[in-house]
């Protein structure tokens, strides 16, 4: 996966490339990207409930944000719906072991013999945490998302390197003096390939 600082200027007019896989784009997805600084979050962290209260009130103003008009193809046109369910599945198990958990204690009190309810607990938490923890990590850099915004740009992470290919090759296009560029004329380097590989017409008899 590859890292693609875009223009604010170009968000809304990106090459016709699927920002995840590469293949031709069929449609637009807009996405709300929201990014803060590791300073702030570090500050949060170091001044405790104070930062925390800060961050709540005025968490918002100091967020910044650039909506995209992602190209995506359609086997991905879920794919930041898709990484959020995955995000919440750790959560709903642990609410089902919770559940499970009660009942066990419940019927505990009728029945002495069965295990214990901390230890199945204990075993529950034990189980589903490193599990939250190591899904939520594996989402999280999968997931094509901002690494930065400025007012000038937006830097994304994890995005096909067929895209920031097409798209560094639009941005060369564009900044050519008296060059105006159409979007269909920027292909994914890979289409550019195949169009080069075609016969050249009257090549045949
Ligand atoms: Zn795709």
């Amino acid at each position: 996966m590859a890292s693609i600082e875009i223009l604010a200027r170009d968000v809304d007019d990106l090459p016709d490339v699927c920002m995840q896989c590469g293949e031709p784009a069929r449609q637009r997805i807009v996405r709300h990207f929201t990014w803060h600084s590791s300073g702030l979050l570090m500050a949060v962290l170091l001044l405790g409930p104070l930062g925390l209260a800060f961050y709540m009130y005025f968490g918002r103003c100091l967020n910044k944000r650039m909506d995209v008009s992602a190209p995506m193809c359609g086997a991905h046109q879920n794919h930041w719906r898709k990484r959020a369910l995955l995000k919440e599945a750790p959560l709903l198990i642990l609410i089902i072991l919770g559940v499970v958990s009660a009942i066990v204690y419940l019927q505990g009190m009728f029945d002495p013999g069965r295990m214990p309810v901390s230890l199945l607990v204990l075993i529950s938490v034990g189980v589903t945490v490193p599990f939250f923890a190591v899904i939520s990590i594996a989402i999280e850099l999968s997931t094509i998302r901002p690494a930065e915004i400025s007012g000038r740009a937006i830097l994304l992470k994890s995005v096909s390197p067929i895209f920031a290919d097409a798209y560094k090759h639009m941005r060369l296009l564009r900044n050519a003096p008296g060059t105006q560029v159409d979007n269909e004329q920027v292909q994914s380097p890979r289409d550019a390939v195949c169009a080069n590989r075609q016969p050249p017409r009257g090549s045949r008899k």
